[in-house]
């Protein structure tokens, strides 16, 4: 690990992902905490268009700063997607100022977002180890968790709702048969509901064989029938003579 002045409010530590920039002190937000620096490479010369690091630091279409040096300490600073610093680039002056957007408390890891091709190129691939996206993959795996119990939960509901209507429809059909035993053990004691005896006689012990009503209604026939006409045959002959005779 490189010596830095014990008048700088950082040092060097570990950090989730290897080593990382620390406040020692309390950083004021706007303030410059260091500078990010290293040769400039032209991209115009091959040879230093041919260099490759996970350190060049583009200034613009030409000029790139090569910070893989030991001397840049700003090279420890790690990526973060809300961080509570960021690169001032001036192009014009080829140079990079790392500087507090937040106030940063001691303890804390300065970082800085590294921009969008950097992020792509080489942390979207591993994934992003920033507090913002561990914060964010713990959130989605409690909303997972929480979303498994859900369904276990419902799942319980509806087990336990089938059982409670299987043993209700249970108890009902054992219901049924007790009543439909019940009913053919009161029919074997020969005795029907309306009071008759299952063998058709009536209570009062006469014969429903079903001779007697026709009977007395045939008895009832007879004496409503008209009496069979008076013999009028010798007085229709009388005047039908008279009337010949008359004529
Ligand atoms: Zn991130």
């Amino acid at each position: 690990m490189p010596a830095i002045s014990s008048k700088k409010p950082y040092r060097v530590g570990r950090s989730r992902t290897g080593l990382g920039l620390f406040a020692t002190k309390p950083i004021k937000k706007g303030t410059k905490i260091v500078r990010y620096f290293g040769p400039l490479l032209d991209s115009k010369k091959k040879k230093d268009d041919a260099i490759e690091n996970k350190y060049l630091f583009e200034l613009n279409g030409r000029w790139t700063i090569d910070g893989s040096v030991r001397k840049n300490i700003a090279r420890y600073i790690n990526h973060a997607c809300k961080p509570n610093a960021e690169s001032d680039v001036s192009p014009r002056k080829r140079k990079v100022v790392i500087r507090a957007i937040k106030n940063i408390s001691p303890g804390e890891e300065i970082n800085y977002d590294y921009g969008t091709d950097y992020f792509k190129a080489y942390l979207k691939p591993i994934g992003c180890k920033c507090d913002a996206c561990e914060k964010k993959r713990k959130k989605k795996r409690a909303e997972a968790r929480a979303e498994r119990l859900r369904l276990k939960a419902k799942a319980e509901r509806k087990a336990l709702k089938k059982a409670e209507k299987q043993a209700a429809k249970a108890v009902k059909e054992k219901l049924k048969k007790l009543k439909l035993e019940l009913k053919q053990k009161l029919n074997g004691a020969g005795v029907k509901q309306n009071g008759k005896l299952a063998n058709g006689k009536h209570f009062n012990g006469g014969l429903s064989n079903g001779h007697d009503r026709p009977k007395a209604a045939a008895q009832k026939l007879a004496a409503a029938r008209p009496r069979a006409p008076m013999k009028l045959g010798a007085t229709a002959t009388a005047e039908a003579r008279d009337q010949r005779a008359s004529a």
